[in-house]
């Protein structure tokens, strides 16, 4: 068994060496203060560890009071990228941790392959890491019970390493873009799929993918010149109910303002419409949208285009040339690019649309769908 603790040192009488004693001394109070620090330890289902003193403690702690580690249901391990740890201190803590729900490990990527070596956690159900798929692999592989899968980056190469592995229990998936192409599960009812730089064009990637027929919420990143974003999803998920669409810079050194998918708002609500059972949209672009940024009546303008199609707006918004189910709809724009953002939150209101609430500042993308 792996031992956080440094071996007492045995002494004969004979052997007298005074920095010997020193040391056992030294040892004997540490582990004194180890105890103390155990015996006040309060018993909790939620840890969050953020440094390797913090790590330290709760491994002693759970070797000296089992209770500390087993009553755990949640742990985060939060490093940053240039911390350095004890892989045998964190292993240890995990190994006295067995009845945990919820794993959210944010390591330096420089973490070792062996890591989640032969940890067990047969209760498992949410894992958030940041390591690398390769790393993760044969974690996910003996942790069946896991649900909600949220990864980071991929180490590249031709086939990320999830593509021989099940994942038919996952419902709640978020992964790189570049990953879905091969990954199989039908299964999955909420994906977040991101950028990374390798990729260009996300409806690119959407489009060669299988019909995801289960999916029920999708957020995805997209670049601002990416004009077919939702042609791609509704190819993907045509029954689609939730949809948060991020957008991200595009490799253009001349972005236009004026193009950008949404601009075109007879095109973009043709395309809307196409996600037949879609209920809610959060879309952040990098634009200003309107030209006078939180004004009510040409926000108001731009939520009836899109609903409707018709570039010259009516008074009718319940007519068969309305979108059928979105009943609400979130803009986060800037007023200067990526300074200073407005969130907008529009609400189906029949017989039409209201403003409901109005945010300024950084926003949780949470906060919407
Ligand atoms: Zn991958």
């Amino acid at each position: 068994m792996e031992s956080i603790y440094t071996p007492m040192p045995k002494h004969r009488t004979e052997d007298f060496d005074c920095s010997i004693i020193m040391v056992a001394v030294t040892r004997a109070q540490t582990r004194t203060k180890c105890y103390e620090i155990a015996m006040n330890t309060p018993v909790r289902t939620a840890v969050r560890i953020w440094n390797t003193r913090t790590l330290l403690q709760y491994a002693e702690s759970c070797m000296l009071k089992p209770d500390i580690g087993t009553a755990v249901i949640e742990l985060e391990v939060a490093f940053s990228e240039n911390t350095p740890f004890s892989l045998l201190t964190l292993r240890k803590c995990l190994q006295l941790m067995p009845n945990i729900n919820d794993l959210i490990l944010r390591l330096p990527s420089c973490s070792p392959r062996v890591t989640l070596s032969g940890l067990r956690f047969p209760s498992l159900q949410l894992v958030e890491s940041n390591l690398l798929h390769r790393v993760m692999v044969p974690f996910i592989e003996q942790h069946p019970t896991i649900n909600y899968l949220l990864l980071g980056p991929c180490e590249g190469g031709r086939r990320c390493p999830l593509h021989a592995t099940s994942l038919d229990n996952v419902t709640d998936l978020r992964l790189p873009l570049g990953c879905l192409s091969d990954l199989a599960n039908p299964s999955i009812s909420r994906l977040h799929a991101f950028l990374t730089d390798q990729i260009l064009s996300s409806s690119t990637i959407l489009r060669t993918l299988r019909s995801y027929s289960s999916l029920y919420s999708l957020t995805v990143e997209f670049r601002n010149d990416d004009y077919d974003i939702l042609c791609g999803i509704s190819g993907l998920a045509p029954t689609l109910r939730k949809l948060r669409l991020l957008v991200q810079p595009s490799f253009q050194r001349r972005e236009r303002q004026s193009r950008r998918a949404w601009n075109n708002t007879v095109i973009w609500a043709r395309d809307l419409r196409r996600l037949q059972r879609l209920e809610e949209l959060l879309i952040q672009v990098d634009n200003a949208l309107v030209n006078n940024p939180r004004a009510e009546d040409e926000e108001e303008m731009l939520i009836y285009k899109w609903l409707s199609g018709r570039s010259c707006p009516t008074d009718d918004w319940t007519g068969s040339h309305i979108h059928p189910t979105l009943y609400h709809i979130g803009i986060w724009y800037y007023e200067v690019s990526y300074v200073s953002s407005i969130v907008s939150d529009w609400w189906k209101d029949v017989p039409r649309w209201c403003r409901r609430y109005q945010y300024e500042g950084q926003m949780s993308q949470d906060q919407f769908i």
